[in-house]
């Protein structure tokens, strides 16, 4: 495994830092403040390549691997975990479905569209009672002829409002069978498909959470992914790539919170001398850093894994466990050493440990991913 960038993640790290300056650290808290998803800065990073990034040339992607997709995500998540979030979930959840089960006329018609960011992508596992257990999912399509026939709700869906077009996974079989459930392509506009509520989020808040609500929405056979009861499986095929950007989302809020406290420990005078000098704060950057490098290595790894074709149920499970956790216990680490300025929203720290707290929940939650990894590690 290399350990050093190669050109190309040199590359998207450098035009990611650049832009993120001039288009997004001006904004942001403003964005925070009013939970506004910044559609414009989406596209614009779809214009850099940064909506289709596993995504073949051949569909209008940048067609690089996993080692870049990860680097491109903690780079952004660095300035804004929101909108990586949101990068995130473009990519690896709807764009990434499409891509991995699409047959060709259907890759044809959306991958293009969502790698460039003219369109924007929506994924539906979750529903409001069932969220770990989403293989109880209660959503139906019944099938009336060359149709489907949608009812039911999905919820927490990222771009459920600002979403052209939403994957999502609905029960054609019986509860608790695994392969009882198909995954649909819905274009926005469809009747009887549409947004309902909008979060009011702790964090992540210019990432766009919403419900998604079918009411006798009727889709055409010819927009299932794959077979009919293949949904779930795929589903979890899915989310063991999309953990890697969780992963990647995780470090990147991890590494921008530790660099504000770092710089903010060497300038911060107490008892006449830095707060850095103090063994408590330098230990603790310690303890930060060494976190840092471990989900990192554990985060490459499992992205090194995928681009190489290897089964990574585990080892994403275990980056994203990982990744996640260090996450949380930077952030908030670094509320500790801004002090009481912290607290305050006059400086970047708050925000990181708002925001970190979605890793340790969205793709899975920590226990889930123990689930899975002990699974993996137990037959
Ligand atoms: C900002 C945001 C964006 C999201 N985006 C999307 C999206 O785009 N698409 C989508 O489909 N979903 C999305 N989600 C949903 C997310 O994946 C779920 O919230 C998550 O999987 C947890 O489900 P839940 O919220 O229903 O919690 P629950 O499943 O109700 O879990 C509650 C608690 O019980 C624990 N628990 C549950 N089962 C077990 C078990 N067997 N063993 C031990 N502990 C257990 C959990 O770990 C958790 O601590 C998003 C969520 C958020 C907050």
């Amino acid at each position: 495994m290399e350990f050093n960038y190669t050109e190309n993640q040199r590359m998207i790290a450098d035009m990611i830092r650049d832009f993120g300056a001039k288009n997004i650290k001006p904004k942001m808290m403003e964005w925070d403040e009013s939970q506004e998803f910044p559609v414009e800065v989406f596209k614009k990073l779809g214009e850099l390549g940064l909506m289709g990034v596993l995504v073949p040339t051949e569909y209008g992607g940048s067609g690089f691997g996993y080692l870049e997709y990860v680097t491109a995500i903690a780079e952004l998540s660095k300035i804004d975990g929101s909108i990586g979030l949101s990068m995130a979930a473009h990519n690896s959840l709807c764009t990434g479905h499409i891509l991995q089960f699409g047959n060709e006329a259907q890759k044809k018609q959306y991958l293009p569209k969502l790698a460039t960011a003219e369109w924007i992508g929506a994924w539906g596992l979750t529903e409001p009672n069932t969220g770990s257990d989403a293989g109880n999912m209660r959503t139906v399509a019944v099938q009336d002829g060359d149709y489907y026939v949608i009812n039911g709700a999905k919820n927490f869906i990222t771009h459920g409002k600002t979403g052209n077009v939403a994957v999502v996974i609905v029960r054609t079989g019986e509860v608790g069978d695994s392969h009882g459930m198909t995954a649909f392509i819905i274009e926005k506009g469809t009747p009887g498909f549409s947004a309902g509520r909008k979060e009011d989020k702790l964090g992540m808040r210019a990432s766009e959470t919403t419900e998604l609500i079918f009411e006798d929405c009727r889709v055409h056979k010819d927009q299932i992914l794959g077979q009919v009861g293949e949904g779930f499986i795929q589903a979890m095929k899915v989310l063991d790539g999309g953990r890697i950007s969780i992963a990647a989302l995780s470090l990147g809020i991890a590494q921008g919170a530790f660099e504000a406290a770092l710089a903010y420990s060497q300038e911060r005078q107490q008892f006449n001398k830095s707060i850095s000098s103090f063994q408590g704060i330098a230990f603790k950057l310690a303890d930060m850093a060494t976190e840092i490098e471990a989900a990192a290595l554990l985060t490459y790894q499992a992205a090194d894994m995928k681009n190489r074709g290897l089964n990574v149920n585990k080892e994403s499970a275990m980056a994203k466990l990982y990744a996640s956790e260090v996450s949380v216990r930077v952030a908030n680490e670094g509320v500790q050493i801004f002090g009481g300025y912290g607290f305050t929203k006059d400086y970047p720290a708050e925000k990181y440990y708002r925001d970190a707290k979605l890793c340790t929940i969205g793709e899975g939650t920590s226990e889930i991913q123990k689930l899975v990894i002990s699974r993996a590690i137990l037959k």
